[in-house]
């Protein structure tokens, strides 16, 4: 399977910004392996679906509902509808979800058809008091569904545009965790990736792709970062 590796511009950009990106990357985009997805803020998305070729485009966030009342809402159904493919869902700087509306949020996209990307992780006191695990199991058991088609992103929130990451051991310990919990199924990593940490972050061998925010907004810089995922995790996969 190829490395995933997804940037969420959260609200961030211009659209000329982003149509620029797109064309850069579709430009770069041929002979690479890794799998592409890019986040941009709802109104991007149109633009960035019908220039993008070999990227996949996804949202940061969809209702919980199918339709109905909810004024500045936008659902599951519409971005299908726009040919959107991933939406990232429960992120931590969505403050004030809860488990449950996460849970419905990922039934109603895979529903929908679309592939959510959903995040788990702990904050800064439990990671300090080493309640990781347990925060972690909890949210596994609470948000994530048991029998469908997705991708868990693990965001430590302490480590969200901070510049800091968990080593390589607990990265590695927290995706056992997920997978004891919910089965077999894709986890990333995301929290201050950057083109310094990428190459250890290469080095964790059940880790399946990175989430990427702050890193990804610079055309040049998120490239560096492709190229080296590709020098480095695809050669070892076929190797
Ligand atoms: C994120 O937005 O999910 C994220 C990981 O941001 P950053 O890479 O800036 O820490």
């Amino acid at each position: 399977m190829s490395f995933l590796i997804v940037a969420n511009w959260k609200m961030n950009g211009t659209r000329s910004l982003f149509v620029d990106f797109i064309n850069k990357l579709n430009n770069k985009s041929n002979g690479i392996t890794s799998k592409i997805v890019v986040c941009p803020p709802f109104t991007s998305l149109p633009d960035a679906i019908e220039l993008s070729d070999n990227i996949n485009i996804g949202a940061q966030n969809c209702h919980h509902k199918k339709y109905g009342s909810y004024t500045g809402e936008v659902s599951a159904r519409m971005l299908k509808e726009l040919e959107c493919t991933y939406v990232i869902l429960g992120h931590s700087e969505r403050i004030n979800e809860t488990d449950s509306e996460i849970k419905l949020k990922s039934e109603i996209a895979i529903e929908s058809g679309l592939h959510p990307i959903i995040c788990v992780g702990e904050n800064a006191e439990n990671y300090k008091s080493r309640r990781t695990k347990e925060v972690i199991v909890y949210q596994c058991k609470n948000r994530l569904l048991t029998h469908s088609e997705y991708t868990v992103a693990y965001e430590p929130l302490w480590a969200i545009g901070t510049g800091y990451v968990p080593s390589n051991d607990e990265i590695a310990e927290v995706i056992e965790v997920i997978k004891s919990c919910i089965g077999e199924k894709q986890v990333i990593y995301g929290g201050s990736v950057s083109l310094e940490n990428i190459g250890s972050l290469l080095r964790i061998s059940n880790l399946s792709g990175v989430l990427i925010g702050s890193a990804s907004l610079d055309f040049d810089y998120f490239y560096k970062i492709i190229q080296q995922v590709e020098e480095t995790y695809n050669s070892e996969i076929s190797n």
